[in-house]
């Protein structure tokens, strides 16, 4: 009799990474995941399920629920696998350059931006010196349960947060260069531009001024650059607290929730970045950064820049070096190229 797993047809997409599931998960969403069963297929298929809960065991917050298909490849031999391998085949694909992309059937896939975002990260990896980038996969989702599913996860409670909302979301895996992008993820470039540089730099986490790269050139959650800046500009001038000359990332809340450098004014000695619900502002205020340097020396000055910035804390010296710009001046000229500019 025909397997469950002969029935998928190519076997060669069953060797995936376990881990494209599991561990990116967990290091993504954190917690605690606990053994449910296993559930047998057929003769060689087997699925296990887990949960997995956030702040365990004090909140006990279910953060989702997966299945891992596991297959006898022989007599007492059993290999985990994704689910995406199994789902991988009843997807469509559109294929450009180094990059192919996968969807489901009934996903409005855009082709023109599609086309557009592959000119763009062609174009950056050529800026970088690098001739023939490893081979991307990048997958689209109508939603993120949709998208959670083909991971193995039953439900993501992200899309019930808002009434009637999807809320774009991307995902890089770095280690086998898949990106996985809610609907509208193909107009962008900036996670396949973070596989770029990993691969030119080797460089295992970004620093903040490489979101500013990626988000500048690639875009950054489906809005306009302007809209980002406009936003930007906006919280700067109703926080002239904040001191980006402290910190181009992050700072205390005071109690009413503002940001703020000064310790004194600090509610608890806890920072976050800068950002709230909507917006990024600390990707934001890279971008800037980086439009910044555009317009001194160009793609090339930004690609030095971004090659010298291994550390949030080297940026400073690195601005001053290249963009001229003393530490103690830094937060009045980032305020007032945004405020010129949008
Ligand atoms: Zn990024």
């Amino acid at each position: 009799m025909e397997s469950e797993v002969d029935t998928y047809g190519n076997p060669d997409l069953l060797i995936q990474s376990f881990t494209l599931s599991k561990y990116d998960f967990m290091d993504f969403m954190g917690g605690k995941e606990l053994f449910i069963g296993v559930e047998k297929r057929n003769d060689t298929l087997f699925e296990m399920r887990t949960m997995l809960f956030s702040n365990f065991p004090t909140d006990n917050q279910l953060t989702g629920v997966f299945t891992y298909p596991v297959v006898k490849v022989a007599e007492n031999e059993y290999r985990f696998y994704s689910k995406l391998s199994l789902l991988k085949p009843d997807m469509k694909s559109y294929q450009v350059g180094w990059v192919t992309y996968f969807y489901p059937y009934n996903y409005p896939f855009d082709k023109e931006a599609a086309d557009q975002t592959y000119a763009v990260a062609n174009e950056f990896a050529a800026a970088m010196g690098l001739e023939k980038p490893k081979p991307v996969e990048y997958y689209l989702f109508n939603d993120r349960t949709e998208y959670f599913r083909y991971l193995g996860a039953d439900v993501s409670c992200y899309d019930f947060i808002g009434c009637g909302r999807v809320y774009p979301h991307g995902f890089a895996f770095a280690d086998c260069n898949k990106v996985f992008f809610t609907k509208g993820g193909e107009s962008l470039a900036h996670e396949i531009m973070h596989f770029i540089i990993k691969e030119k730099t080797g460089r295992k986490r970004a620093p903040m001024f490489e979101e500013g790269v990626c988000s500048y050139y690639g875009g950054h959650t489906l809005q306009p650059k302007e809209t980002i800046m406009l936003e930007l500009k906006k919280w700067l001038m109703e926080n002239p607290q904040i001191d980006l000359g402290v910190d181009l990332v992050m700072a205390y809340k005071d109690q009413d929730g503002r940001f703020v450098t000064d310790s004194t004014m600090a509610a608890s000695q806890e920072r976050f970045a800068y950002g709230d619900y909507a917006n990024n502002y600390a990707y934001a205020i890279q971008m800037a950064v980086c439009e910044m340097a555009e317009r001194k020396g160009g793609k090339a000055l930004v690609i030095k820049m971004l090659n010298e910035i291994k550390e949030n804390e080297e940026e400073y010296n690195v601005i001053k070096n290249y963009l001229g710009i003393a530490r103690k001046d830094m937060n009045r000229a980032i305020r007032e190229f945004v405020i010129e500019n949008y």
